[in-house]
């Protein structure tokens, strides 16, 4: 067969069934696509810290001190002593502190989303997410075979009353539950007090686990905070927490971790032990010297002032640019906010837009690639984190002429 017919020819190959189930991710494919353009492109599409939120300088001088024989060899898999010690000690002044029996240090956030799911997910099980979703999480559980509800989310996150309903219908009872209780991803919204209590008692009725996914719980700017799961539930076996330094310091460390019950620790490191042996050593040897120094929490007040910018700007450019022709919501901290297309724009559909915008130079993610089911057509997740208040209003300017493009086509 020559070169041409081979790559032609299509392969049966023996895959297992859960194969049919690896549904890929349009958030993480972006960041491909977006590589190989050739023209200027505003990034609204990925949730990336800003690039002057990556203490970038700091990371390049510990770099270069930590590479020792230590970072060259395996470590252990629940993760490198000294960032453990470091993170119980940081975690002891936020709102969810934790001991370090209860800790593994995963690859980051989605590891954590993975090692649940490996825990708690059988194949052809009912697991409840949020709807908009980050949708890698539910393809996560989908890739262990789950069975989704999507429950719709409002300005007060998760819409928690109408989960007896909903799970009634399935004549199911439900063995998870994945929330992003803080700004959310994708629609930035919070996760109310009440709601939070009624998805607890909620989780215990079924037995089920609460996947608490939580990574922007630390960037609130505005609002006042809500207690967590945590902190209304403490010691709560079927709270799970996903937790990642992916979007306070940087998510090319690729390191997070997880925190639950110690009864499950050794499974979660058994899992990991089946999965990458132990997260990226040196990686954790520059966080865990960067928390050493102390400057965590000036990082993370400085950053919360630029993505408090950043959101107004943004809030500020939709409105000048669309006009009546939208809402939005207003989230008080995170990096995302959600826009539904209104009046004249309103039967549009965004994934036909997507490819309209990119050739005007704005990338965004389409609604129906932020929900399992393919929802929300006319709707768009803007990142406002990744982008100066100058190129927000041009890439919402360039959102402006992709609109009117779409809509005379
Ligand atoms: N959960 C949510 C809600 C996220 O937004 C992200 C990152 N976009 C993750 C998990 C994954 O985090 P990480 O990059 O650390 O794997």
């Amino acid at each position: 067969m020559t070169a041409t017919e081979l790559s032609h020819h299509s392969p049966t190959f023996p895959l297992a069934g859960r194969a049919k189930d690896l549904v890929g991710s349009m958030i993480d494919s972006s960041t491909s696509l977006l590589a190989a353009q050739q023209h200027d492109i505003v990034r609204f599409a990925m949730g990336s810290p800003a690039d002057e939120a990556v203490p970038a300088e700091e990371f390049r001088e510990i770099a270069g001190s930590i590479l020792d024989h230590t970072s060259f060899t395996y470590g252990a898999s629940e993760g490198e002593p000294r960032l453990l010690d470091l993170l119980v000690k940081y975690l002891a002044g936020t709102p969810d502190p934790a001991s370090e029996d209860r800790l593994v240090i995963t690859t980051g956030g989605m590891q954590g989303l993975d090692l649940a799911c490996k825990l708690f997910v059988d194949p052809g099980d009912l697991v409840i997410t949020e709807s908009p979703t980050y949708t890698n999480g539910s393809a996560t559980a989908l890739s262990y075979g789950a069975q989704l509800l999507e429950v719709p989310v409002d300005d007060e996150g998760m819409m928690v009353d109408l989960l007896p309903d909903l799970v009634a219908r399935t004549h199911r009872t439900p063995k998870a539950i994945y929330t992003i209780p803080n700004f959310q991803n994708p629609s930035g919204v919070t996760l109310s007090l009440e709601r939070r209590k009624a998805l607890l008692e909620m989780a215990h009725k079924w037995g089920a686990v609460i996947i608490d996914d939580d990574p922007y719980a630390l960037l609130r700017f505005s609002g006042e905070e809500i207690p967590t799961f945590r902190t209304l539930s403490p010691d709560d076996p079927l709270l799970f927490s996903v937790r990642t330094f992916s979007k306070i310091l940087a998510p090319g460390w690729r390191v997070g971790w997880v925190d639950a019950d110690p009864a499950l620790r050794q499974l979660l490191i058994n899992g990991k032990q089946a999965m990458d042996t132990c997260t990226n050593v040196p990686n954790q040897h520059i966080v865990a010297e960067y928390i050493s120094r102390g400057g965590l929490d000036d990082h993370l007040v400085s950053i919360r002032e630029l993505y408090r910018i950043r959101r107004d700007a943004m809030l500020t450019s939709l409105q000048s640019h669309l006009g009546e022709d939208y809402t939005s919501t207003n989230p008080d901290g995170g990096f995302f906010l959600w826009v539904t297309l209104q009046g004249k724009y309103e039967g549009l559909d965004t994934r036909e837009l997507f490819e309209i915008a990119l050739a005007q130079g704005v990338a965004f993610i389409p609604g129906p690639a932020l929900s399992p089911g393919g929802h929300f057509r006319n709707a768009l997740r803007l990142c406002f984190a990744s982008s100066t208040p100058e190129r927000i209003d041009e890439g919402v300017r360039r959102l402006k002429s992709a609109l009117d493009l779409a809509l005379a086509a």
